[in-house]
């Protein structure tokens, strides 16, 4: 029956985790997987995240079903986070929104409802490059996707030009998709200045605004700050989606925690809206998990556990931007690699575009056991005090070729 089904090609990253899982060497480093290690290389539990479970197992819950759009009080703790306090439209109670399969699925189910009931166009924009995961959760979505000049590989930074064209010669009423924050997988984001330029953009061509954001808190650590572009473009009276993950800020991979909201005109508008989501997720999963929604929810709606956790997050953010540092300092200094490495400290986030090619990222891993994408995307959360100046002088050694 399935004799002509062709092999498909295998996921790039994972292909990675694959190759450093099969790499005996003692000293072999694995910065392709984006998930945050703590300074011991270790996958990392948050305290916060912990007692929260020691809180809830004492409650004895039960394992019910939630309704299809999921815990309500962790749904309207998720708005409260993204939109912060003062907003408008979370004031009016005119935002519709859905539990979610975490980031990923929050992203499908808005490609899905936008292919069905954005009446003006068919048409998503994403940055190149965007998340690998972008174009076929859109395209599986019913959507066409395009794509907006977003990095300019030869200053290692925001091509803000090319955006800014491409998005005035987008077809007026498309959709655009930003990454709110730590854009992976360069680490580039706009200023704050040109978040406003963008926004007014988006307004003159009557765009569509949906914003993915997959690390609040975690790029800046604070996670009002790296809210900036999403509240900045509601208290300019732009209608948005959003895509939330809880994946990394509460360190929730597994778990799949995440939202979906729209916001919208007036109540009676969300409801219509919140019935139509109910309509995407239904034949999809039915109803999402429980037990990742309850820790979020946990943390989020008590004060001293909230503290706590956004001091954890500080903490990752920290850690990250010490490495970035670290390896800025190793390469300029110590090694003095030809090039030239000021992005290493600028990025934002996870991930750091460092600029390596294809071949001196496949000569990393077969003589030096450094697996990373081959775009040379590094996750900096690999990198800690005790690889990190084997890893320096592994790029170091790779560049003088
Ligand atoms: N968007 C972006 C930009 C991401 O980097 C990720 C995680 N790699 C996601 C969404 C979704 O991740 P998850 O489904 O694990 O929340």
């Amino acid at each position: 029956t399935w004799s002509a089904v062709p092999a498909g090609p295998p996921d790039p990253i994972l292909g990675v985790t694959e190759a450093y899982k099969a790499d005996k060497d003692p000293r072999k480093i694995n910065l392709g997987v984006g998930a945050y290690r703590d300074e011991h290389g270790k996958p990392y539990v948050l305290p916060s995240v912990k007692e929260a479970e020691a809180r809830l197992s004492a409650l004895k819950p039960d394992k019910e079903y939630l309704p299809i759009t999921g815990l309500a009080e962790f749904t309207q703790n998720a708005a409260l986070l993204a939109y912060g306090a003062d907003s408008e439209p979370l004031k009016q109670g005119s935002i519709s929104v859905t539990q979610s399969i975490s980031g990923t699925g929050a992203l499908r189910i808005g490609g899905a409802f936008l292919a069905r009931h954005y009446p003006n166009s068919k048409i998503i924009y994403l940055p190149v490059p965007s998340w690998g995961n972008h174009t076929p959760i859109f395209r599986d979505s019913g959507l066409e996707v395009r794509g907006y000049r977003y990095f300019d590989k030869k200053t290692v930074g925001l091509d803000f030009e090319g955006l800014k064209a491409d998005l005035l010669a987008a077809p007026e009423q498309s959709i655009v998709l930003l990454h709110a924050c730590a854009h992976n997988p360069t680490g580039v984001d706009p200023t704050q200045e040109q978040w406003a330029q963008i926004s007014d953009i988006v307004k003159e061509r009557k765009l569509f605004p949906f914003f993915d954001m997959a690390y609040q808190g975690f790029a800046s650590g604070s996670t009002s700050h790296d809210a900036f572009a999403v509240r900045h473009f509601v208290s300019e009276g732009h209608h948005i989606a959003l895509a939330q993950s809880f994946a990394k800020n509460m360190g929730l991979y597994g778990e799949r925690v995440g939202a979906f909201s729209l916001t919208t005109t007036d109540p009676d508008e969300k409801a219509r809206v919140n019935s139509q989501l109910k309509i995407v997720i239904r034949p999809t999963y039915s109803n999402p998990p429980l037990h990742g929604a309850r820790i979020a929810n946990k943390i989020l709606g008590d004060k001293a556990l909230y503290t706590q956790w956004e001091s954890e997050v500080k903490g990752m953010a920290d850690r990250i931007i010490s490495m970035r540092e670290k390896l800025y300092s190793a390469l300029t200094h110590d090694l003095k690699t030809p090039g030239e490495w000021g992005h290493i400290k600028s990025q934002i986030g996870m991930f750091s575009f460092t600029g390596l090619t294809p071949p001196q990222t496949k000569a990393l891993a077969e003589k030096a056991h450094v697996y990373m994408t081959a775009d040379g995307r590094i996750s900096m959360a690999g990198l800690n005090g005790g690889n990190i100046e084997y890893f320096a002088e592994s790029v170091d050694a790779a560049v003088k070729g």
